[in-house]
């Protein structure tokens, strides 16, 4: 797929891992960075704002969106829909301005098929005990879904070799700092890719 000279960023893991965190913190510090906001079919949560966190959208028109090709990559994550809304992504990277996308497992594969240039991230908890007790501690699900989460994040770990770099979550700042590095290495690596092309 052709897309635009921004720099496409995902950033993936298993849930627990603390992307979100992660994310919100980038985009504090880099103001250049676009988020990427997806739809998705589950129930807002308390505080969550319709076309701010995710754009809540219903089974049926999830399903016309896919028919309509309208999603870069979705998946079905715990039972529900998520995706990513294509349009916004590509305008930005044709614009030349970086997007972030905060994605699950599956789509991140997804994206890496269709984008090799991408930077593919992957975020890991300290430890499976601190991944459960995050799990458990954000209280925002059912015993079974909770449940559910955490054995997926069993499985998903392995996921970690098909990524460009993994970076543990030990500490959010210094998590975030390794991230800025990656950013800055990888623009520097387009920057000279680009140099070369010019002198040829
Ligand atoms: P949550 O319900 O906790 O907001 O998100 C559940 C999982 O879905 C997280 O791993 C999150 O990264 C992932 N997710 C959020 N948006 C998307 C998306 O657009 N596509 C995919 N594939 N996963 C997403």
């Amino acid at each position: 797929m052709k897309m635009g000279k921004g720099l496409l960023l995902v950033i993936s893991g298993p849930s627990g891992a603390g992307k979100g965190t992660i994310c919100k913190e980038l985009l504090e510090r880099d103001q250049n960075i676009n988020l990427s906001i997806s739809a998705t079919t589950r129930s807002p949560r308390v505080g969550e704002v319709d076309k701010v966190n995710y754009f809540f959208l219903d089974r049926d028109k999830f399903q016309e969106m896919i028919i309509e090709k309208e999603f870069l990559e979705y998946a079905e994550v715990y039972g529900n829909y998520y995706g990513t809304p294509k349009e916004y992504v590509l305008q930005k990277l044709d614009e030349g301005k970086d997007v972030l996308l905060e994605i699950d497992i599956q789509g991140a594969l997804d994206v890496k098929d269709i984008y090799p240039n991408g930077v593919f991230i992957f975020i890991m908890p300290p430890s499976m005990e601190e991944l459960k007790n995050r799990i458990e501690k954000r209280g925002t699900e059912t015993k079974e879904a909770m449940i559910r989460r955490l054995e997926s994040a069993y499985r998903e770990i392995e996921y970690v070799f098909k990524y460009d770099y993994a970076v543990l979550n030990d500490e959010v700042n210094l998590a975030v700092d390794k991230i800025e590095s990656i950013i800055k290495a990888e623009k520097c690596k387009v920057n000279r890719q680009q140099n070369i092309i010019e002198r040829i």
